[in-house]
């Protein structure tokens, strides 16, 4: 029973070939079946999925279903859902309850979509890898051996592995795209601004968006037309009108393409990535597509512009967690200052205290003006820049990442190393703008490697049109 879109599921249960019961069922059968190795969900709501399949079965023979019933749902543990446990996958949040539920999960459970349980990432979102968890690493699905990419690798080896239909995860720095690139889903950053991240715990609040993880552009489409739109709990969020992405039709197949030169030169690309960008460029060509090289001088300043304004946003964001209103605190404690210091030097993991120790230093007064406002002069930089090339071409491609999913623990002893994972996937945050990550094909190891395609703000009508369109020929 694998479902590569919601239209099939629903044209079955229409038909009574198949009930939501059974579907839940089946989603239940393969997490029994993989989770104990790969570590993608930390916890099944199994109860009640089972009993929300009963009461949508019911719905559906009455006719009063709703356009989601049948879709099993993944999210990763950074969104809240009322009276269920939301840790970030922290220690200092392990027992937190969730007094509210995340907008873009209402919207969700509005249409009748069952959640399934909630999904392994790296602690508060940080991470490339999925192995700064606290509650364990997750593995690819691919290869267990490797990583599944991060910081939202449950929620990309959930979709990989059939454990749920589609997942819901959040992408401040490539943390949709990057694991579903290694992982061989669709992986959705929309505009920013464009889903309202009520009930979703901020890392870095002017990049975080939410994303979507999926089987198909169809489902992609129809997800980020429900979840998406304003929202008054949420003042960031666009009153921009939601396309009917769903329904919306192949728009051209000839655009106009841009790729930066810079990209093949990029030390430590794989060779494997770089045959399969060739392979497409050529075969986008063939079917009638514009390419055109472009240069992009600000490659090597994104790295550097992003971890300086994610820390310092991150350090701002993490300072409601000090062992008083939430979650963990170390009891041994003489004063006031010595809890707040056990309870967060105990309850974050290292990635976490390196980088709100990174971001107080570089809001920090005598530094602020060298890091932080310089970095936030680049970021005006690369946007503005990006934005002109996207006024004279419809799309920017690159790899999503330079190579496929790396090996357990091989990266783990050197953080920068790490950041350059996220390599590619930056400039789309640092400006703003959405991008998708289309399954490609594989490696010679059978390693999924996956097509970054980014467009203007809120063109996600045309990624869409462009993604249905393509295929390898
Ligand atoms: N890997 C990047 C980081 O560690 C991106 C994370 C994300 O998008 N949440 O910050």
């Amino acid at each position: 029973m694998l479902y590569k879109s919601y239209q099939q599921i629903r044209a079955d249960l229409d038909e009574q070939r198949i009930t939501v019961a059974q579907i839940v069922n089946h989603h239940l059968e393969k997490i029994e079946e993989h989770n104990p190795n790969l570590n993608a969900f930390l916890e099944v709501f199994k109860e009640e999925a089972i009993i929300k399949a009963a009461q949508v079965d019911l719905k559906l023979k009455q006719g009063t279903a709703g356009r989601l019933a049948g879709l099993v749902v993944g999210i990763k543990d950074l969104f809240c859902l009322k009276d269920h446990l939301v840790s970030c996958s922290s220690k200092i949040l392990e027992d937190f309850e969730s007094q509210i539920t995340a907008t873009p999960i209402q919207r969700l459970l509005d249409e009748d979509a069952i959640i399934i349980g909630r999904q392994n990432c790296d602690e508060f979102a940080m991470g490339s890898s999925n192995e700064n968890s606290a509650f364990g690493l997750v593995k690819n699905g691919a290869n267990p051996s490797r990583v599944p990419g991060g910081s939202s690798g449950g929620s990309a080896v959930g979709v990989q592995m059939d454990m749920c239909q589609i997942s819901l995860g959040s992408d401040t720095g490539g943390s949709v795209r990057q694991p579903a690139a290694f992982c061989g889903v669709f992986g959705l950053k929309p505009t920013y601004s464009r889903i309202s991240r009520y009930g979703l715990t901020a890392y870095s609040s002017s990049f975080d968006c939410v994303g979507i993880l999926s089987k198909s552009i169809a489902d992609t489409e129809l997800i980020l037309e429900i979840i998406a739109g304003s929202d008054e709990r949420d003042t960031t969020s666009s009153r921009k009108k939601v396309p009917q992405f769903s329904q919306s039709p192949i728009k051209s197949s000839s655009y106009k393409i841009a790729y930066f030169d810079e990209i093949n030169k990029v030390e430590g690309i794989a060779t494997s990535v770089s045959q399969m960008m060739n392979q497409t460029m050529s075969s986008l060509k063939t079917s009638g597509h514009l390419l055109e090289k472009v240069s992009f001088p600000f490659l090597e300043y994104l790295l550097p512009t992003y971890y300086i304004l994610t820390s310092a946003e991150a350090s701002a964001n993490l300072a409601r967690f000090d062992g008083v209103r939430y979650g963990f605190r170390d009891l041994e404690i003489s004063n006031l200052e010595s809890m707040y210091k056990k309870s967060r030097t105990q309850g974050f993991g290292s990635e976490v205290l390196r980088r709100i120790l990174l971001g107080t230093f570089v809001l920090s007064s005598g530094y602020q003006d060298a890091f932080y406002t310089k970095a936030q002069k680049v970021r005006r930089l690369v946007k503005d820049y990006t934005e002109k090339i996207l006024e004279e071409y419809d799309f920017i491609i690159s790899p999503t990442t330079a190579t496929t999913a790396f090996e357990i623990n091989s990266k783990t002893i050197d953080p920068v190393e790490m950041y350059l994972a996220d390599l590619f996937t930056v400039q789309a945050s640092v400006a703003g703008i959405p991008a998708i990550s289309i399954p490609l094909g594989e490696d010679q190891n059978a390693m999924p490697i996956g097509l970054q395609v980014m467009a203007a703000s809120f063109e996600e009508e045309k990624l869409f049109s462009f993604a249905k369109s393509f295929k390898i020929t």
